[in-house]
């Protein structure tokens, strides 16, 4: 059985938080946030759809122009979420360049304001010299993204400044059982590929044609395992206090891997309220209270940068489940001319 999402956080826990999940059987890119994205190749970058942006604080949103340079070829357009001002953040950066020759381009960005209850969608088209167009404002209970694989969701928290996390569903997932399969007689071939997206699409109604017969889909059911789909949960940026804490608890609730900030230890506490991060204690308290199995660790504050590793164990004692921290040793050096929010 093949991944639903292949993910990797793209810089060390000093740098700034940025996850690309891979989406294999759509063969495309999803990101969360669009801070340092210089790791990525061209063609990695290519393959986003999506970008979902907690805020738009700089360590959060720099590389949107290295993605805008690569997609302004694409056929497919970018859709960009994040807090309602993501439109004018949008707007500013395509402002800040001259667009006379591109409108023959079949470039088009759409981006998703996230307020409380509406999403507003504003399209921004090479054609039109990248100039604003609101399409519409709908109420929204927070559900994105329905593809046909995976959804994701948002929920609104506060940074000092509306501040997004995200939840990437995977949708149930149906495998073949071989032995049951052969048991019946039949072959593997491309029907499968069909069986499983009616399945997907129309449950147990209807048949489907092998080998020149048709069989009832409801009959053949006993040849499928139904999996549970992975969730990834994404969360930076969070002040520490009740409405958040609940919110998200809630939000991430059996998430299988939680993607979360340490940015201080709990020992600087007040810096932490003071500058609305949380602390590696609050993270792994929430991964506790939340049932999450994993927790990955990022976005640690700089001035940690000689005892990371307290951080994490910090994060490790609250949650008491596996913590994962990717090695901090490979770009040390860099950290300092780093910049955080
Ligand atoms: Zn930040
Ligand atoms: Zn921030």
């Amino acid at each position: 059985m093949k991944a639903t999402f292949r993910q990797r956080l793209l810089n060390d826990p000093f740098g700034d938080p940025c996850l690309y999940v891979r989406t294999a059987r759509e063969k495309g890119a999803l990101i969360f946030d669009l801070g340092d994205i210089r790791c990525l190749s061209p063609a990695e970058l290519h393959k986003i759809s999506d970008a979902f942006i907690t805020h738009t604080h700089i360590d959060h949103f720099i590389g949107f122009d290295i993605l805008l340079r690569i997609v302004l070829r694409r056929d497919i357009p970018l859709n960009i979420y994040g807090p309602s001002g993501i439109i004018r953040n949008v707007e500013g950066k395509l402002r800040g360049y001259t667009w006379n020759l591109i409108r023959e381009y079949p470039t088009e960005i759409n981006v998703f304001g996230i307020g409380s209850r509406t999403v507003t969608h504003a399209l921004f088209s090479a054609a039109n010299g990248f100039r604003k167009i609101i399409v519409d404002k709908k109420p929204t209970d927070g559900l994105l993204l329905d593809a046909p694989l995976f959804t994701v969701s948002a929920v609104r928290l506060s940074h000092g400044t509306p501040c997004l996390a995200y939840r990437l569903d995977g949708k149930q997932q149906f495998n073949i059982d071989k032995d049951r399969l052969q048991k019946r007689g039949l072959s593997v071939g491309p029907w499968l590929t069909e069986f499983k997206k009616k399945i997907r699409e129309h449950g147990v109604a209807g048949t489907i044609p092998i080998e020149g017969r048709q069989y009832r889909i409801r009959q053949l059911m006993d040849i499928v395992r139904i999996d549970k789909g992975p969730v990834l949960s994404y969360v930076t940026d969070i002040a520490i206090n009740h409405k958040n804490l609940s919110t998200l608890i809630s939000f991430v609730e059996g998430s299988d891997i939680l993607y979360c900030e340490a940015y201080f230890l709990e020992k600087d506490r007040q810096r932490a309220i003071n500058r609305f991060h949380l602390t590696a204690a609050e993270c792994g308290r929430i991964a506790r209270s939340a049932n999450v199995k994993k927790l990955a660790l990022m976005h640690f504050s700089p001035k940690y940068e000689d005892s990371p590793q307290l951080l994490q164990e910090e994060a490790a004692k609250e949650f008491g489940g596996e913590v994962i921290c990717e090695p901090f040793q490979k770009l040390r050096q860099s950290s300092r001319q780093r910049q955080s929010f």
